[in-house]
């Protein structure tokens, strides 16, 4: 949509780092990334979040699973293992409000991102 950061990353627009492209999907990396390897998985369709989603969109979301697994191919992850973040909303500390899938990888992993109380 109109102001939304991600939407011109993927219109072009505004400059990323493009890693893997389709018509429905584009993946690109993290401008600050948290690990090594950081790239976000975006669907073209501007949805604000996991939230969001209607039925509508079950088979973009079957895609999204299987693009995650292939660009994490592509990216070089796959074979070490890596992490799917998404977050949702206030709580979950979303910043950019398109949904987008974290790839995180190239290093072992902090065992979880809260610990236990
Ligand atoms: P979230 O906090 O889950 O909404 O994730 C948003 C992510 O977008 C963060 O990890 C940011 O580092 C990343 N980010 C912010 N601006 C850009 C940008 N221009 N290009 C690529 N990634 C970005």
């Amino acid at each position: 949509m109109g102001d939304c950061l991600f939407c011109k990353i993927i219109n072009k627009e505004l400059e990323g780092e493009i890693v893997y492209e389709d018509e429905k999907i584009c993946a690109f990396r993290d401008k600050f990334p948290d690990a090594p390897v950081h790239v976000l998985v975006v669907p073209k369709k501007h949805i604000e979040s996991l939230s969001h989603v209607t039925q509508e969109d079950a088979a973009l979301l079957s895609d999204l699973q299987f693009k995650i697994a292939e660009v994490a191919k592509i990216i070089g992850v796959a074979d070490d293992g890596y992490r799917v973040i998404t977050n949702v909303g206030e709580n979950g500390r979303q910043s950019v409000k398109h949904l987008h899938y974290h790839i995180l990888g190239g290093k072992k992993l902090a065992i979880r991102i809260e610990p236990k109380e």
